[in-house]
């Protein structure tokens, strides 16, 4: 048995994890959620967990009154999340969405545990800091993003110095065969339509954007230590292909399933060993052929932004997805339009580039938090004129 906790139990990663884990091998020892009290406290009775917890504190008496009797432990705030996130475990699985998830990341590896980490952003935002934590420790951290998961498995067995290049794949979204003009006036229920994922609102938006191509790539050089230079991104609309790694002899090795999360998120849970898992099986021949060509700069400005980002190093990270997650916040909310969202964040990174203080800080904790607030509210300023702008 293996003792287990998951964070953003009541997400798309959440669900997937959860079906996994139900079919018993584990332990379950805390899950996380947010508003959605019901489903929280009806996962935790019927996975047997010894705590469930909330991160908003005004949920704290639903939850509470739900699980009354029920013999399961419950807290609520993000405090709580990280508490939930450092109690002893084999494996804490990460399923938060936005850099929310940093905190219980660094927690869970501080406290020794294994991280299986779909939450991308604790890498974008302090891949530095997060890995240094959990070499430190001695904890491991697996990829559970699929492109990444993908480049892990055909890693296994080869040195690092071997490899030439990674390449990640992408569907290319909801918009990839839209005529360009008309993605200005794109809204946000056609955003979040995903050709081949079923996944959350947030992480189905940044697809057609390609800002979560941009957070994948930049996720690819914190956790595998790959020079920017080496990571590449191909459009694969078959999404069957999640990532290709190539070697210094030219030989390319290919990672190809079904796109459902269960498989990444499988893997990591019964890693280092492979295990059935319940997913589609590929049929090839019913597929009939395999796709693939580089991404148009002028549909996906935001891939561009990762390498700059990158370039920059240091706290950089953290202010991309900050102004990333403020400008979806503005998108999803009508407040701008989806090429403002781009704009929104170049602006902003130009902004906190001439701050010192960003420049020189040292990436701690309460550093990328700062740098994430500062960026937020550039980020506000920055859609406000916009707002103003178009009227
Ligand atoms: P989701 O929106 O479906 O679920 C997010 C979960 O996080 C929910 O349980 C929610 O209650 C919780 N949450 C939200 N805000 C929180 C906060 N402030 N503090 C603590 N918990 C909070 O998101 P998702 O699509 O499952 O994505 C989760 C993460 O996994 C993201 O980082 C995403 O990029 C990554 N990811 C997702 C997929 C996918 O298929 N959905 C694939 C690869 C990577
Ligand atoms: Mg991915």
């Amino acid at each position: 048995m293996k003792r287990i906790s998951l964070l953003g139990s009541t997400g798309s990663i959440g669900e997937s994890a959860m079906d996994l884990i139900g079919r018993g091998g584990f332990e379950v020892v805390a899950l996380t959620g947010g508003r959605n009290v019901a489903r929280l406290a009806s996962q935790a009775v019927a996975l047997k967990a010894d705590m469930a917890v909330t991160c908003f504190t005004e949920c704290y008496q639903e939850l509470a009154a739900r699980l009354k009797g029920s013999g399961v432990t419950v807290a609520a705030g993000a405090d709580a999340v990280a508490q939930a996130a450092a109690r002893p475990a084999d494996l804490v699985v990460n399923g938060i969405v936005g850099a929310a998830g940093l905190r219980p990341s660094l927690a869970a590896v501080k406290a020794g545990a294994t991280l299986a980490l779909a939450n991308k952003e604790s890498l974008v935002c302090a891949g530095p800091l997060l890995m240094a934590t959990a070499r430190e420790a001695g904890a491991t951290v697996l990829p559970v993003d699929s492109e990444h998961s993908a480049v892990f498995q055909a890693l296994v067995g080869e040195e690092m110095s071997a490899v030439e290049r990674v390449v990640i794949t992408a569907s290319g979204g909801a918009f990839r065969d839209w005529p360009l003009a008309a993605l200005a006036e794109a809204t946000p229920e056609q955003a979040a339509t995903h050709p081949n994922w079923e996944m959350g609102q947030r992480i189905t938006i940044d697809s057609a954007s390609m800002f979560n191509k941009a957070l994948e790539v930049i996720e690819a050089h914190e956790f595998f230590g790959i020079a920017p230079e080496r990571i590449e991104v191909l459009i694969h609309p078959q999404s069957a292909v999640h990532a290709l790694v190539g070697f210094c002899d030219g030989a390319m090795m290919a990672h190809l399933g079904a796109p459902d999360m269960r498989h990444a998120i499988g893997y990591a849970l019964n890693w280092p060993a492979r295990a059935p898992l319940p997913v589609e099986r590929l049929d090839l021949a019913a597929l009939g052929r395999l796709d693939f060509a580089a991404p148009d700069p002028a549909r996906y400005p935001a891939l561009g932004l990762a390498y700059e980002v990158m370039a920059a190093g240091g706290l950089m990270g953290a202010v991309f997805n900050a102004a990333k997650e403020a400008a979806l916040d503005g998108f999803i909310a009508r407040r701008i339009g989806f090429n403002d969202m781009a704009r929104v964040v170049e602006a902003t990174m130009g902004r906190m580039a001439s701050q010192t203080s960003l420049n020189n800080d040292m990436m701690t904790l309460d550093n990328v938090l700062q740098a994430d607030q500062m960026a937020r509210e550039l980020a506000r300023e920055a859609m406000a004129k916009t707002q103003e702008a178009t009227g």
